[in-house]
């Protein structure tokens, strides 16, 4: 099937599944469709487990020549598949809007965070370095090593199409292992393009290889098979505490990146205009549709009305429009479930007390549009308080004291990011200390970068991404003693 889209490279418009270094059909197959309009944009080869399978044997044949390269020249392909990402830009950008729906602008930014994990990774690889450690008895010497952990499974949504595949394949491929991918299927098609752009890097046949489709059965392959030694999944806490109970029967290695509820704490102490801004970012990006989204605002009682006020003006200036349409802010949402997720949200806040300052419907362009919407008067009992709305909704709560706003903060099953805005710089350290997350914004809304850990606690799920700690994940310890030396002098 050709692409309708205009790439300059038409050939990083695939369908198939990547098999080995190969584009593999299947014999069924599933439409991919542009959630701006509902066009169909491919028929993709639906893989079960027949392909996950394949994949899985090309992933274990590769090993053993990946794992024994050196580091360095690794590092090479990586950073080279950087490059080749950023080369190509425009068409990854076009692609991942027009199967996702994100402003294009923002897939743009997306294109150049995923390619930064590459090329972090490129250079992370050369530093595993182990340990010599001082021995337990005379003539001997201990020496610890990190080895990589063998074939592994990576598992990613749909709400970052680039940048969920990257974070772990270069940390896969820079520690020494090889991979099977199974993006979301409502995404496939960038995570087809930049197996082409990696082929091209100088990935070998089979190191890197991707299926799409019926996602229980390719699970399940996944998880059943003894080969695949570790699976890292980004995604709802629902499939990541099944992928956990799967696992136990192999005992494979898990990292779980998976949903959060964060709060965006507003002091009296605060700079509004930068929390307003932070506010923006953190909340509407995406649609609202991120991990590290705000999913709850507090703010407080001396600060509310100046801040509810500019925060109503920059809501509602936000544009709503197709991601390819100029001076978009916002897409579409990815599929309908998810528009009735955030419609039965909004409905059930205001049946609650909520008053509607801005939005609160569908958007007239129709589809999975929906008005960027800002509630306040929220409290714990409505749903948007317990779990993700995952879309552009702001509800702010009201708060009066410090120990009462960390209370409501941290109840919530959830841990994965939080945001603070206040001047005091006694409250900041301590504040951020008490916050139960894995990730924390003081004075800033955007806090993803590859230099840094990325990860939860609670149920928002363990191990970390990007960072010198992201390569963990992907090796193991192994400890040698040697005896029967000479003592020495
Ligand atoms: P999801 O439904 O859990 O899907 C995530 C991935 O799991 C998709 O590839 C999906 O495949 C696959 N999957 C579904 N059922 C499966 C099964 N039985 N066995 C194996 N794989 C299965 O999550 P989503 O709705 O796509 O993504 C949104 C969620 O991801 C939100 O909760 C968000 O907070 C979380 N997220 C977390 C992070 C983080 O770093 N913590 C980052 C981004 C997103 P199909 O799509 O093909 O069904």
């Amino acid at each position: 099937m050709t692409s309708l889209l205009a790439l300059t490279r038409p050939d990083l418009f695939q369908t198939q599944n990547f098999i080995a270094g190969a584009w593999v059909d299947s014999t069924a197959h599933y439409p991919v469709v542009n959630p701006a309009t509902g066009a169909l944009l491919a028929q993709v080869a639906r893989a079960g487990a027949t392909e996950t399978q394949a994949a899985i044997a090309a992933a274990q044949q590769a090993l053993p020549g990946w794992r024994r390269t050196l580091a360095k020249e690794r590092g090479t392909v990586l950073r080279r598949w950087s490059a080749l990402m950023l080369a190509h830009c425009d068409d990854l950008a076009a692609l991942l809007t027009a199967e996702q729906g994100k402003p294009l602008a923002e897939a743009r930014g997306e294109v150049a965070y995923a390619a930064s994990f590459l090329e972090w990774f490129a250079e992370e690889g050369r530093r595993v370095y182990g340990e010599v450690v001082p021995p337990h008895k005379l003539g001997a010497r201990v020496v610890v090593t990190k080895e990589p952990v063998g074939v592994v499974a990576a598992i990613t949504p749909w709400n970052f199409p680039l940048a969920m595949v990257t974070r772990k394949v270069g940390a896969a491929l820079a520690a020494g292992c090889s991979m099977v991918l199974k993006p979301s299927e409502e995404t496939p098609l960038s995570a087809f393009a930049l197996a082409v752009l990696g082929q091209e890097a100088g990935v070998p046949a089979g190191v890197f290889n991707v299926v799409s489709g019926d996602a229980p059965a390719i699970g399940d392959a996944v998880m059943q098979s003894d080969v695949v030694r570790k699976v890292s999944f980004t995604g709802s806490t629902r499939v990541g505490k099944l992928l956990m109970r799967q696992a136990s029967d192999t005992l494979k290695r898990v990292s779980l990146e998976l949903g959060g509820n964060a709060p965006f704490i507003v002091f009296d102490d605060a700079d509004v205009d930068a929390a307003v801004v932070g506010a923006m970012a953190s909340k509407f990006r995406n649609a609202g549709q991120t991990c590290v989204c705000v999913n709850r605002f507090f703010i407080q009682d001396g600060i509310y009305d100046r801040f509810m006020e500019r925060f109503a003006v920059a809501v509602r200036a936000l544009k709503v429009g197709e991601g390819t349409a100029p001076g978009s802010d916002i897409g579409p949402l990815i599929n309908t479930t998810a528009l009735q997720k955030v419609e039965r949200h909004v409905q059930d806040a205001i049946a609650l007390g909520a008053n509607l300052i801005v939005g609160g419907e569908s958007h007239a362009l129709g589809g999975t549009f929906y008005q960027p919407t800002l509630l306040t008067n929220a409290n714990v009992q409505m749903q948007l308080a317990q779990e993700e709305t995952f879309g552009p909704v702001a509800a702010c709560f009201r708060f009066k004291t410090e120990d009462e706003v960390l209370a409501l903060a941290n109840d919530t099953p959830f841990g994965l990011s939080a945001y603070f805005y206040s001047r005091d710089l006694a409250r900041v350290w301590d504040f951020a200390e008490r916050l139960q997350v894995g990730m924390v914004g003081v004075n800033e809304g955007m806090i993803s970068t590859e230099v840094a850990p990325f990860g939860g606690v609670k149920e928002s799920g363990f191990g970390r991404e990007g960072s010198s700690h992201g390569l963990d994940d992907y090796l193991s310890l192994k400890y040698m003693l040697v005896g029967g030396l000479r003592t020495g002098g």
